[in-house]
C-alpha cells in the first residue's frame, strides 16, 4: 500500500490509542505544533488527560470508542501495541492509521516478531514456541540453558516473562508464568550480553528516514532504568544496528516511529531483542538531547511533513523515577533539590496513584561527558522521593 505524501497540517486532530505517559509526551509535542488530539484510555485520570483536548474513556477493544475516535481524527496513532486488531481495522476503515494494522499485527505477538525479524535477515536469540511442559524440556535441552519463558502477548517493563536457570525450573516455569494451561509462549536462550541499545528510526509517509543516534540502556529486572546517548560503543557496531533499525523499519513499510531493542554480545555481534512500532522510553533522552525530539518526529512522521535532524546536541543521560512502597496517593519530594543540580530536567507524568516500580517520571541531564551527564542524573535521582515510603 502506497500513501501519497500530502501532509496533514495543523490545526488538524491526532487520535493517539494510549493515553500513558508516552501518549502524553507524544500530545504535548503535536499540541506545540497546532494540532489537536484526541486520546482513548480507559482510564479517565490517565497522563495524558490533561493535556488532552478530548478524551475518550474506553477500553483498547472497545469498537464503539474505536469508531468514535476515528470520526473526530484525521489520522490515529498509537502509544503500545496491546491495542486489539479488530479496533484498529475498524478505525483504518474511517480515517488513515499510522504506523498502521501490520506493524502492530508483527510486534504484538512475540512469535511473530521473532518470525518478522529473522526473515528480515537478522538475528535474534535461539528460540522455540512451546505450550506444554514437554515442548519447554525439548527447548532446555535442545537450546540449553538459561532460558527466558515469555507470553507471547501482553508483556512490557518485564512482567510477563519468567527465568528457567536450569532443567530443574522447566516443571514449575509455565505455572510461574501464569498464563492458561496450553497457551503458545515463546523460550529463548537467555543470552550472556555486553550491552543493551536501542535504535529509533523514523519513517515518513514517502519512504525518508531519519535515525537517532543508538542509545546505550540498562534494565533493571526487566525494567529500564536509564539510557545514555552517545552509547560509546565501537563505531562499527552502531553502524551496524542503524542499518538493522533501516532494514527493519523498511521492511515493516512503516510511517512513523520504529524501535528497535538490541543485545550486544561478547563477540561483537547484534541480536534483535524486542520491536515497538512507536516512541520509546529509551528515546526520552532525545527531548532535551537531540536536534528534534522523538516525540516531535513521530508526529512529523505521520502528518506527513518533512522528518526533522536526529543529531546528538550533548552527551545525555535519562534515568526513571520508579515508584516506592505500597500503593499511595503520589507526592514526589525533593525536586527542588534535584533541579538545583546544573543541566537536570524533571518529566512528571502526572500519575495519581505511586507504587513500586511504576514508571512515574523521568530526569534528563546533560553534560560535557555521557559520565558527566549520568553522575548529573542519578544525582537529581537520589535526591528525589515519594512522600510516605
Ligand atoms: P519487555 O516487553 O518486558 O520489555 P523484553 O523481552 O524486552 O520484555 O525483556 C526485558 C529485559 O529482560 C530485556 O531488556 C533484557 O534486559 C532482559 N532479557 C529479555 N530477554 C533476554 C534474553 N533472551 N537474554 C538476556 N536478557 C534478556
Ligand atoms: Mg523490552
Amino acid at each position: 500500500m502506497t500513501e501519497r505524501a500530502s501532509p496533514l497540517l495543523p490545526p488538524a486532530t491526532i487520535g493517539i490509542l494510549g493515553g500513558g505517559q508516552l501518549g502524553r509526551m507524544l500530545g504535548f509535542a503535536a499540541r506545540a505544533m497546532g494540532y489537536r488530539i484526541v486520546v482513548l484510555d480507559p482510564d479517565p485520570d490517565c497522563p495524558s488527560a490533561a493535556i488532552a483536548d478530548q478524551m475518550i474513556v474506553g477500553a483498547y477493544d472497545d469498537l464503539a470508542a474505536a469508531r468514535k475516535i476515528a470520526v473526530l481524527s484525521n489520522v490515529v496513532t498509537y502509544e503500545l501495541e496491546h491495542v486489539a486488531a479488530s479496533v484498529v481495522q475498524a478505525i483504518a476503515e474511517m480515517t488513515p492509521v499510522r504506523p498502521g494494522i501490520e506493524p502492530l499485527r508483527v510486534t504484538q505477538d512475540r512469535l511473530a516478531e521473532r518470525r518478522f525479524v529473522e526473515h528480515a535477515g537478522i538475528a535474534v536469540a535461539p528460540w522455540r514456541a512451546v505450550a506444554s511442559t514437554e515442548a519447554l524440556a525439548a527447548a532446555a535441552s535442545d537450546l540449553g540453558t538459561p532460558l527466558r519463558l515469555k507470553a507471547t502477548t501482553g508483556g512490557y517493563d518485564g512482567r510477563s516473562q519468567v527465568r528457567v536457570a536450569g532443567a530443574g525450573d522447566v516443571g514449575t516455569a509455565m505455572v510461574d508464568l501464569g498464563r492458561p494451561v496450553g497457551t503458545t509462549l515463546l523460550a529463548e536462550r537467555e543470552l550472556d550480553f555486553e550491552a543493551e541499545l536501542s535504535v529509533i528510526v523514523a519513517r515518513g509517509l514517502d519512504g525518508q528516514t531519519q535515525i537517532f543516534p543508538p542509545a546505550r540502556n540498562l534494565h533493571d529486572a526487566g525494567i529500564l532504568v536509564q539510557s545514555v546517548a552517545p552509547a560509546g560503543l565501537p563505531a562499527g557496531v552502531l553502524r551496524e544496528a542503524v542499518a538493522i533499525g533501516l532494514n527493519l523499519a523498511a521492511a515493516m513499510d512503516l510511517v512513523g516511529t520504529l524501535t528497535v531493542e538490541l543485545f550486544l554480545l561478547r563477540d561483537g555481534s547484534l541480536v534483535v531483542n524486542e520491536l515497538a512500532p512507536r516512541v520509546h522510553n529509551s528515546g526520552h533522552w532525545t527531548i532535551e538531547g537531540a536536534a528534534t525530539s522523538q516525540f516531535e518526529q513521530h508526529v512529523r512522521a505521520i502528518t506527513g511533513l518533512p522528518l526533522g535532524a536526529t543529531d546528538l546536541l550533548r552527551p545525555t543521560a535519562m534515568v526513571n523515577l520508579l515508584g516506592t512502597g505500597e500503593a499511595r496517593d503520589a507526592e514526589l519530594v525533593g525536586v527542588d533539590a534535584a533541579l538545583a543540580l546544573l543541566e537536570t530536567h524533571l518529566h512528571l507524568y502526572d500519575k495519581r496513584q505511586v507504587f513500586e516500580r511504576r514508571k512515574m517520571g523521568h530526569v534528563t541531564a546533560t553534560g560535557t561527558t555521557t559520565q558527566e551527564a549520568l553522575d548529573r542524573a542519578r544525582a537529581a535521582r537520589a535526591a528525589l522521593r515519594w512522600a510516605g515510603a
